[in-house]
């Protein structure tokens, strides 16, 4: 947990996670204690076709309820995985539901979907356009990325969707399978009074939250004298290095999408995009020194 500098607290966790109840290398004690250490205020165990319980740890880690749910084999029809986070019931989901029945059972059951790794499963907007009420999207997945699957970045997919009018919220999530380098790595903060089931659900839905593997970015729409958007300002902690801000836009072509510190070492602590009126949104991403990057939710700058 963190406190802004507006007294705001967020909390860390991972919301994609499998343990040796599926296909997971390591036991779900083993796990819990081993994110526990890494700083860690919430996990979800999302083993394959098993529902996990919520429950508190005794050294204070609170684990969300989850369960991953597949459906297809075939790019051209669909693949599609879906992860249920925090139901308060089993969502009884089977084989045949299918993506659709399964996001629906799986509001019924009181929780969070996950449309999870679009790059990954190569979904289309097409074929993700009926899903978009899943609450979030997977906008990186570690386990998706080298040296295994190597396609963990589903931004293109937010953007497209934003493009057409479609904000979905996103997670970066680990989806730890291996342990050796998929683990502690892309996670959420959570800003909410308490690390509690209900709060951060209901944070997560309002889309208080932000992802991350290292950066903790703040976004400010700034407004002009008509009341208009005019600019995004983005702060960094100094601590936080970020060596550049990324402003990803539907407006193609323009001359400035990026702030770069000015040298090495010296970190980046602001940036500021002006908008031109040709964008509908802006999704900023910071990336640190070493690489490690931050995912801002989108925002809306015109209907
Ligand atoms: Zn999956
Ligand atoms: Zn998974």
């Amino acid at each position: 947990m963190y406190i802004d500098t507006h007294g705001g607290r967020w909390f860390k966790g991972n919301l994609h996670t499998h343990t040796s109840r599926s296909d997971g290398r390591i036991s779900p004690e083993d796990c819990a204690a081993l994110y526990r250490s890494r700083g860690y205020d919430f996990l979800s165990f999302t083993d394959h076709w098993k529902l996990s319980d919520t429950r508190r740890t005794a050294d204070g880690l609170l684990l969300l309820s989850g369960a991953e749910y597949d459906f297809g084999r075939d790019v051209r029809e669909g693949i599609f995985h879906v992860v249920a986070v925090g139901c308060g019931s089993d969502p009884g989901v089977t084989r045949q539901d299918g993506p659709r029945t399964c996001i629906d059972k799986i509001h019924e059951a009181g929780g969070l979907a996950d449309l999870a790794h679009p790059a990954w499963s190569m979904n289309t907007v097409e074929q993700l356009l009926p899903l978009t009420d899943a609450d979030y999207t997977e906008i990186f997945n570690s386990t998706s990325d080298l040296p295994r699957n190597c396609r963990p970045d589903s931004s293109l997919t937010v953007d497209l969707l934003a493009a057409r009018g479609i904000f979905w919220k996103t997670a970066a999530v680990d989806d730890a399978h291996w342990y050796d380098g998929d683990e502690c790595r892309s996670y959420i903060w959570v800003r909410a009074d308490e690390c509690s089931p209900d709060a951060l659900l209901a944070a997560i839905r309002k889309g208080d939250f932000c992802s991350s593997q290292g950066p903790r970015p703040e976004v400010t729409l700034l407004r002009g004298d008509d009341g208009k958007p005019a600019k995004i300002r983005v702060d960094v902690p100094e601590e936080d290095r970020a060596a550049a801000i990324v402003y990803h836009t539907d407006a193609v072509w323009t001359g400035h999408r990026s702030d770069s510190a000015k040298d090495p070492g010296t970190p980046l602590t602001r940036g500021e995009f002006a908008l031109t009126g040709r964008e509908t949104f802006v999704r900023v991403e910071v990336i640190d020194r070493d690489g490690r990057r931050a995912w801002a939710q989108t925002t809306r700058v015109s209907s």
